[in-house]
């Protein structure tokens, strides 16, 4: 049996009241072990360390030094990549081929990229006349913005939260993470990993625990902290932007999606169908980017329907070590009952079920897990619920269209704005419908292909700010004007 310690300045420590909740694996439903609840007194400690620990040798450090320092973090993730595998598979249930291709590659790649955009980035500079002709020079400078609270999100653990470790303490930051309640190993293992490599302690801190009056709100509360990264639902950041306002701390929130997918009748096919599979079912459809409206151009809406059908039918369900299988199950039972209930209000709501639909029979032995059958539905009114809230889950609804203007209107009919992918041959086309998408990200001819150069966010109610290359600096630095007079 497990257990999920906080790890505050540099050491595993229990809660204080002793208080301990259970993680469950969502394959079977059987206890991995007990995490323990971080209250006022582990959140304060925590974020005290982290204050402390920015004055101390890891301010002492040249950015060279702290850039190796991160560069070993990612070296030692990958030396210890099983551990990390299997971690993030008992808490997710995802299969173990995709997690070794993405979570835990990634989650340490975070480690690398951002220390090279610092070493790599210039400081702008302006000289300015003055009116004795002797003039000013301008530079601009970055210090670090100080303690910042990471609170992260279930779907995608290591990696999401690396997203934001890896540029905070890069830039020279100290951080506390708040990992989510229903994934706390691959964060907890983090804070070893960190030990190992000889990271200052107080420099990685991590609070286990829920959101409200637990250590998420506590942590988003506390006064010492200088600013907040967040990746969850646009509710949650909601709540998030209120603690942050006392005191006027940052923040950039990366929030919920409802994503469109266009497909024109002159795309390559079955490259159409390969990515959309991929854009609506992987990792059980639960990806922020993940698409749940699909609109296809009416001469080719049948044809791909079909394919689509095909596909789905040949996704094969299974435990993470079961190598032929591609689909895990949701990650709780709490979220399998709440992605369920779209399901059946997609039929009250008159859909045509055009695949799956339900809970799958997975046998005695998983049966308690917290399995979902990938699903597509097709005629629902562009008004559903269905259509217009975030389900994420392993779905989506597949519907006609004639025109681009007709599309484009469709696609940007919803409060969300995060992601669109267009699937065109036309490179004219492609660039003029990407334009009016209103949303942070699109793909043209494929999905979730990521540069960590690029920005990353969302428009509308996906969230506020860009994370990823300069613009992860400039929301983990602070920038400062030095004007010399001449
Ligand atoms: P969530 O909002 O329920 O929880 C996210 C984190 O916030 C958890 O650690 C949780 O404990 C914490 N939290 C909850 N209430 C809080 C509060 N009041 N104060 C402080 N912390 C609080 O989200 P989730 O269910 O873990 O993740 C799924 C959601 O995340 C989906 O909406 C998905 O679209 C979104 N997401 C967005 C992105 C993106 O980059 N835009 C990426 C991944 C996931």
């Amino acid at each position: 049996m497990k257990e999920f310690k906080h790890f505050i300045n540099g050491q595993y420590v229990a809660s204080v009241s002793g208080k301990t909740f259970e993680n469950r694996n969502p394959v079977d439903n059987t206890l991995i072990g007990h995490i323990h609840e971080a209250g006022q007194e582990e959140v304060d400690a925590a974020v005290r360390a982290a204050k402390t620990a920015l004055s101390g040798p890891w301010k002492a450090l040249a950015n060279e030094q702290r850039i190796a320092l991160l560069n070993k973090v990612a070296e030692r993730i990958n030396e210890r990549f099983d551990e990390f595998l299997e971690a993030e598979c008992l808490d997710t249930g995802k299969p173990r081929s995709m997690a070794s291709h993405i979570d835990i590659p990634r989650g340490a790649a975070n480690f690398k990229a951002f220390s090279e955009t610092l070493a790599n980035h210039p400081t702008e500079g302006f000289f300015l006349d003055t009116p004795d002709n002797k003039g000013a020079i301008n530079i601009g400078h970055r210090t670090p913005k100080g303690v910042i609270a990471v609170i992260a999100p279930w779907n995608l653990p290591l990696l999401l939260m690396t997203w934001k470790v890896g540029p905070a303490l890069a830039c020279g930051n100290t951080v506390v993470v708040k990992p989510s309640e229903e994934t706390p190993a691959t964060t907890t293992l983090l804070g070893d990993v960190m030990n190992e490599c000889g990271v200052p302690p107080g420099v990685f801190n991590v609070v286990h625990g829920f959101g409200p009056n637990s250590a998420g709100e506590f942590l988003t509360k506390h006064p010492l902290v200088n600013a907040i990264t967040f990746t969850g639902e646009t509710r949650t950041g909601e709540s998030i932007m209120q603690a942050a306002s006392v005191g006027l701390r940052n923040i950039s929130l990366e929030c919920g999606g409802k994503n469109p997918s266009i497909v024109f009748a002159d795309c390559d096919l079955e490259q159409a169908v390969e990515g959309t599979m991929r854009s609506a079912f992987v990792n059980c459809g639960q990806v922020c980017l993940g698409t749940e409206r699909v609109y296809v151009e009416r001469s080719i809406y049948e044809p791909f329907l079909a394919r689509m059908k095909e596909e789905v039918a040949k996704l094969k369900l299974g435990r993470p070590e079961d190598d032929s299988a591609n689909f895990g199950p949701l990650i709780s039972k709490k979220h399998q009952a709440k992605v369920k209930s779209y399901y059946d209000l997609a039929i009250a709501e008159g859909a045509t079920v055009e695949a799956g639909g339900g809970v799958p029979d997975m046998g005695a032995e998983l049966n308690d897990g917290a399995w979902i059958e990938p699903t597509i539905w097709t005629g629902l009114a562009d008004d559903a619920r269905v259509i217009r809230e975030e389900i994420f889950g392993p779905c989506c609804h597949i519907r006609p269209f004639d025109t681009e203007e007709e599309v484009i209107a469709l696609a940007n009919d919803t409060h969300y704005g995060l992601a669109a992918t267009l699937w065109t041959q036309d490179s004219s086309r492609s660039i003029r419908v990407a334009e009016q998408m209103e949303v942070g990200l699109v793909w043209i001819n494929s999905w979730f292909l990521r540069d960590l150069r690029t920005a990353f966010g969302g428009a509308k109610q996906s969230g506020i700010g860009r994370e990823g290359g300069i613009h992860s600096l400039e929301f983990y630095t602070e920038s400062k004007n030095i004007c010399i007079k001449l």
